[in-house]
C-alpha cells in the first residue's frame, strides 16, 4: 500500500493563490502607494444644494412668513408735477400810458417839441375832454389800470407811465419811460371829444412817419392799430372809425418802439359817454385791447 506523503506543495499553491486574489481586491492606487487624489466627479455631486441657489432665493427662504393682513402697504409712486403752461404774454413787456394828468404846471404855458426832428412846439399839458361824470384823465386812468391787470394776468410785464391822477408828466417824459423800459410797445389811452354831440365810435391814431425820430416803428404801429380798432369794436359794438395816421403827436413822434393812441369813444356824445363811464363797458374795451395784443404778438388760441 502506497503511503501518502504530505510534501506541502499543495498548501503553498493554495496560499499563493489566496494572496494574489487579495491583491486584486485592493484599490490599485493604494496598492501602488500613490497618494489620494480628490474624486472630482464625486465632489461636484455632493456640492451643497444652497450654494447653487441664487442669493435672493436663499434670503427669501430665511425671511419669516408675512402674517395675513399685516403686509405693509406699498408707498404710492409720487405723481410727477406737471410743467405749468407758459402764460400767453410771458416774456413780453408792454408800456401803458393813460393820457393827460392833473398838475399845477398845466397853466404855466410850458411847451414841448412835437418831434425830435422839428423845431415846432405845442403845450406840454393838455387837459383833454370830459363827460358827464368823468374827466378824460380819470377815464383814461380807470381803463389803464384795468388793462394793466388784464395784461399782467396774461403773463406780460406792464410798465405804467402813471398810476395816479396828480402828477406832472409831459409827453416827452412818457416816451422816455417807455423807451427806457425795454417794452415792445407803447400804448396811449385816450378818449375823444367833438363839437358835435353826434360824433361817436372808436379810432386808433398811428404814426404818420413824416416827422418821426424812429421811422422803423411805423409799420408795426399800423399793424397793431388795425388789430386794436377792429378788436375793440368787436367787443364793444362801437362804430369803427379805423386808424388815423398822425404826425403832430409828441407821444408818437418821440417813441422809439411801436406806438398807438386809442381813442376809446366820444365823451361828448351822451350815450357813448354813459357807456364809457360804466365798468362793464370799460371791461369790454380792455378785453378788445388785450385780444389785439395777443393778435399782434401772434399768440395762438
Ligand atoms: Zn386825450
Amino acid at each position: 500500500m502506497r503511503k501518502r506523503v504530505f510534501d506541502g506543495s499543495g498548501l503553498l499553491g493554495l496560499l499563493l493563490c489566496l494572496c494574489l486574489c487579495a491583491g486584486c481586491a485592493a484599490p490599485p492606487a493604494e496598492a501602488a502607494g500613490i497618494p489620494d487624489e480628490p474624486d472630482v466627479q464625486q465632489e461636484q455631486d455632493v456640492e451643497p444644494e444652497t450654494q447653487s441657489k441664487p442669493e435672493s432665493e436663499t434670503l427669501r427662504a430665511n425671511e419669516p412668513e408675512p402674517e395675513m393682513g399685516a403686509e405693509p402697504k406699498p408707498e404710492p409712486a409720487p405723481e410727477p408735477e406737471p410743467e405749468p403752461e407758459p402764460l400767453p404774454l410771458e416774456g413780453h413787456i408792454i408800456c401803458l400810458d393813460p393820457g393827460h394828468c392833473v398838475t399845477e404846471e398845466a397853466g404855466k404855458g410850458y411847451r414841448e417839441p412835437v418831434s425830435p426832428l422839428s423845431d415846432e412846439t405845442k403845450p406840454r399839458y393838455l387837459s383833454g375832454t370830459s363827460g358827464a361824470t368823468l374827466t378824460e384823465e380819470q377815464l383814461n386812468l380807470q381803463v389803464g389800470l384795468k388793462l394793466r391787470d388784464a395784461l399782467t394776468e396774461l403773463g406780460a410785464e406792464v410798465v405804467m407811465t402813471r398810476e395816479v391822477s396828480e402828477i406832472s408828466l409831459p409827453n416827452t417824459e412818457r416816451c422816455r419811460i417807455a423807451n427806457e423800459s425795454g417794452a415792445d410797445v407803447h400804448i396811449h389811452i385816450h378818449a375823444d371829444g367833438s363839437e358835435s354831440e353826434k360824433a361817436h365810435g372808436v379810432s386808433v391814431l398811428i404814426p404818420d412817419g413824416d416827422l418821426l425820430g424812429t421811422p422803423s416803428i411805423v409799420e408795426e404801429s399800423a399793424r397793431l392799430g388795425e388789430l386794436m380798432v377792429n378788436r375793440v369794436c368787436e367787443t364793444t359794438g362801437a362804430k369803427n372809425r379805423g386808424t388815423v395816421p398822425r404826425s403832430d403827436l409828441t407821444g408818437l413822434n418821440f417813441s422809439e418802439i411801436p406806438s398807438v393812441f386809442i381813442e376809446m369813444g366820444f365823451m361828448t356824445n351822451p350815450e357813448e359817454d354813459a357807456l364809457l363811464s360804466s365798468g362793464e363797458y370799460q371791461d369790454k374795451i380792455v378785453a378788445g385791447m388785450a385780444e389785439s395784443l395777443l393778435d399782434w404778438y401772434g399768440v395762438e388760441r
